[in-house]
């Protein structure tokens, strides 16, 4: 079998969805698994209602659920024209209803916990899974509407729960199993799952990429398909240079490495239990179901280029700390992860000399409480407006020069921070963001003048 994840933009209207069923129709042999985020926006929408309701606004916040129920309920009349019309759109009227007696509460408590808002995102992918099963029964794809809720089994720590794999694993082999023998074709809710007490949860923004790996893990997929609006990992991100090129085949530790610097194609944790299993990703565009995307896989051909993506984040706070202590001194790195371990703040990029270390974090809100702590060991500044670019492939590790062609492309950008990954397969830097379009399009030059065509399209 096979796992297909759409994501939002890939159902956000009739025709995604029809597309959606193109594609399903055509992969039917390989016993497909659907995995599916909310419509494209929903999420978004539904946690804006929200923090109205809970600021007192529940007018505006009503009006926004009612745009919302008109869009899909817009949608679906256009989709749908069989007997089952009118249950899908009651049925969807129902679910709103429910939205609007939760905001209603949260208007009457004048509080968002993080538990009230897994409720209410929990909609967006129920209800893309109900039009979605209805489409696919009307197209004549036999589906059977799932509820991740028994799938995925999750901590308490809602808004980002951890997936609790033993017993996920289980339920998901438990529900999905039979509904595969079958003969149908399961749809299943993205990003949401539930505790061991069956409150709704959801596992972090972005996250049916890692409810898609999941459930391929579990079950033992050949191939996990993430369904998306590009064409696959680019050399660049195209927005910022346009002759940036569809790389076909990439290693599941480059991809890794790219999803963590920027890359915004994928969940960096969907690699994991992919990883674990290899079990073969592919990235793919639903509105070019033709192409071949991206390939992610344990076995990469040979390349000639030594990088094979460039990404960036944008955003970036470098924090240095300096002290005359560190000196011959030991334990002075631990005190300071100590501190940012304290505050729960992930560090991207850490370089170091004998008396001082600067680090990278694009999370500011703990900014202030950890400069505080971190004067008592050391001089500290702050500097922001910096970006991370990162160029990754298999093959920096073996190839000599590689400093040099970086520098060459660089030559006009102030570099303020320079690491060559533990892992050897990639170079990054920290730059003023200002410099950031300078330098990735002088990178992309200096490294995709020669295109190996194994590798690239
Ligand atoms: N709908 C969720 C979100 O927008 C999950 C996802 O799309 O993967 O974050
Ligand atoms: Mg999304």
């Amino acid at each position: 079998m096979i796992v297909c994840k759409f994501g939002g933009t890939s159902v956000q209207d009739a025709e995604a969805m029809e597309r959606v069923a193109c594609v399903i129709k055509q992969r039917l042999k390989q016993k497909p698994i659907v995995v599916a985020s909310a419509m494209g926006r929903t999420t978004d929408g539904l946690l804006k209602a929200a923090s109205l309701a809970a600021d007192g606004k529940k007018q505006e916040a009503l009006e926004q659920v009612t745009r919302l129920r008109e869009k899909h309920l817009r949608e679906t009349q256009k989709l749908l024209s069989g007997s089952s019309r009118g249950d899908v759109l009651d049925a969807i009227s129902l679910h709103f209803k429910e939205v609007g007696t939760l905001m209603r509460g949260l208007a009457v408590l004048g509080e968002l916990t993080p538990r009230s808002m897994d409720a209410i995102a929990s909609f967006g992918e129920r209800l893309s899974t109900l039009i979605l099963a209805h489409v696919f029964e009307e197209r004549g794809i036999r589906s059977q509407l799932m509820d991740s809720r028994q799938c995925i089994i999750t901590d308490e720590n809602f808004t980002r729960a951890a997936p609790l794999f033993e017993l996920t694993e289980a339920a998901i082999r438990e529900q999905l199993g039979p509904a595969v023998k079958s003969g149908r074709v399961p749809v299943v809710q993205g990003f949401i799952g539930s505790t061991r007490n069956g409150i709704t949860t959801t596992i972090g923004r972005g996250g049916s990429d890692y409810t898609a790996a999941i459930v391929g893990a579990a079950l033992d997929a050949y191939d996990i398909q993430i369904w998306t609006d590009v064409d696959g990992i680019m050399t660049t991100d195209p927005r910022m240079v346009p002759e940036a090129r569809r790389v076909k085949v990439i290693s599941f530790d480059e991809a890794a490495e790219l999803a963590y610097f920027g890359a915004r194609v994928l969940h960096p944790a969907t690699i994991l239990p992919a990883v674990r299993k290899k079990i073969p990703v592919h990235v793919l565009n639903s509105y070019k179901p033709d192409q071949d995307g991206t390939l992610i896989t344990d076995e990469t051909p040979p390349c000639e280029n030594p990088v094979k993506s460039i990404a960036y984040k944008k955003g970036i706070t470098i924090v240095n700390i300096a002290s005359t202590r560190m000196l011959m001194a030991h334990g002075f790195l631990k005190k300071i992860f100590e501190i940012f371990d304290l505050h729960k703040t992930p560090v991207d990029v850490v370089s170091t000399s004998e008396v001082s270390v600067s680090l990278t974090l694009d999370d500011t809100s703990t900014l202030f409480d950890v400069v505080t702590e971190l004067k008592k060991i050391g001089e500290v500044n702050v500097d922001g407006g910096k970006a991370i670019v990162c160029c990754v492939g298999d093959h920096l590790r073996n190839i000599p020069g590689v400093a040099h062609l970086v520098f060459s492309a660089l030559q006009d950008v102030n570099v303020h921070m320079i690491s060559q990954g533990a892992s050897a397969i990639n170079v990054t830097f920290v730059i003023d963001e200002d410099r950031l379009p300078a330098a990735v399009r002088g990178l992309h030059d200096v490294f995709f003048q020669k295109l190996d065509s194994r590798i690239f399209e």
